[in-house]
């Protein structure tokens, strides 16, 4: 799908910092000492696969900033997983949890693996090794990894699990997203997919886009897309005309009944050949006219390449760094507002906060207090941005960039420079 325009997270992460530091002229000390890593983890570890045989594994945890507290943010379980793009992912979740103002500061991570090609045990020694090898930077205090891609419920349970027998005792605020059951929360899985319906809602009210019947296209059907276009269709009725994953895309002006596709794309592993919907090529589905599109998938889908044939008026970054910075760029100059992914996919930080403070105090909350606090922290933190940015007169995401580094510069100016 990229033609030339393919930046690394490193380069788009670094391109949207630098231009709200400029803005805002940020100290120079301060600047320098975020525009790179604090520290990284990179490991190499052998696993027995089933075969008997030994295979060896590498990965890495990075740890952007914790000037705001214990480093934040998920471990990626993909083939492709590079050092680069662990950092940059890294220092977007420094500027998340920034703008939503929670107590953290920014980390990623993750293991260069296809677990689809894993089975469940080798799976488990995996991860099991992994989180031996990176312990020495995890903890409740320190850095609290969460799901990201190719990793769930199952795989923050090993970690905790892991986590607790090397220390000798439950340890469940080590990592967020676990199942219920050991201390995870209601509406962790659902949440980054609520998050980004919660601040569509907000943001559509400021321009008048009324959602009831909006036509929304949704790149990417997994955890994220799927909750999204499910709110959209089933709670706010909106028309979900397209929807893709890697295997292909489909769409249907009259709109998909989210909850029949998903059960179909369960039973057969792909939204492709669903019978309710004719076959549609991704550029195509791209390019189709539309009030909302939402890129639910991963980085550099809306490129320089392809950003003239886009059509719609909203883009909500469900997924991190869906779009170049060139193709922002262009963006900007068609007037298409884009909600960018620092505020928009931050539900799932939000409320893997929640869990790490339920855990820290052993006391649990509902489903809706959840939903209700996560709603709150979202509406207040769109607000802050979207004032930020009539008041300087610029797009959405410079806004929230201009929000979390402010945040993160005032807690170098108050803490001072170590020793
Ligand atoms: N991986 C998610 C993200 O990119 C969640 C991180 C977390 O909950 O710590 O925001």
């Amino acid at each position: 799908m990229n033609g030339n325009d393919s930046p690394t997270m490193q380069e788009v992460a670094t391109h949207f910092y630098e231009e709200a530091a400029e803005l805002m002229k940020i100290d120079q000390g301060v600047r320098d000492q975020l525009y790179v890593p604090q520290r990284i983890l990179d490991v190499h570890f052998p696993v027995k696969m089933d075969d008997g045989s030994v295979k060896m594994f590498s990965g890495f945890r990075v740890h952007h900033n914790t000037v705001r507290g214990p480093a934040k943010g998920g471990l990626r379980y993909y083939p492709n997983l590079t050092l680069e793009q662990a950092s940059g992912l890294a220092m977007l979740m420094t500027w998340k949890t920034a703008v939503v103002n929670l107590p953290f500061g920014g980390a990623k991570g993750g293991v260069l693996c296809d677990p689809k090609t894993l089975s469940k045990g080798e799976l488990e020694r995996l991860t099991r090794r992994f989180t031996t090898e990176i312990i020495l930077l995890i903890g409740p205090e320190r850095d609290i990894p969460a799901p990201d891609l190719g990793t769930d419920e199952q795989v923050m349970a090993w970690i905790m699990d892991t986590y607790s027998m090397v220390k000798g005792y439950s340890v469940p605020a080590v990592v967020t997203g676990k199942p219920p059951v050991i201390g995870g929360s209601a509406g962790r899985r659902r949440a980054p997919g609520r998050g980004v319906v919660f601040v569509l809602r907000e943001f559509a009210d400021r321009i008048g886009l009324d959602l009831r019947g909006a036509r929304v296209v949704v790149h990417g059907f997994g955890k994220v897309g799927v909750t999204a276009a499910y709110m959209l269709e089933h709670v706010l009725g909106s028309t979900v005309i397209a929807v893709c994953d890697r295997s292909g895309a489909i769409y249907n002006p009259n709109g998909f009944d989210i909850r029949d596709l998903y059960n179909y794309k369960e039973e057969t592993g792909t939204v492709v050949g669903y019978p309710h919907g004719e076959p549609i090529s991704h550029a195509d589905m791209l390019a189709l006219e539309c009030d909302v599109l939402v890129p639910a998938s991963v980085e550099n889908i809306i490129t320089a390449d392809n950003v003239e044939t886009i059509r719609a008026r909203v883009i909500v970054e469900a997924a991190n760094a869906p779009i170049t910075p060139a193709a922002d760029a262009i963006l900007r100059e068609k007037g298409v507002h884009v909600i960018p992914d620092i505020l928009a996919n931050s539900g799932g930080v939000i409320v893997s906060y929640f869990e790490w403070v339920q855990d820290l105090q052993s006391f649990f909350w509902t489903d809706e207090q959840v939903t209700q606090q996560l709603r709150k922290i979202l509406v207040r933190a769109f607000d802050q941005v979207y004032t930020l940015a009539q008041e300087h007169n610029v797009p959405l995401r410079v806004a929230a960039y201009m929000l979390a580094l402010s945040r993160v510069a005032t807690a170098y100016k108050l803490r001072g420079f170590y020793p």
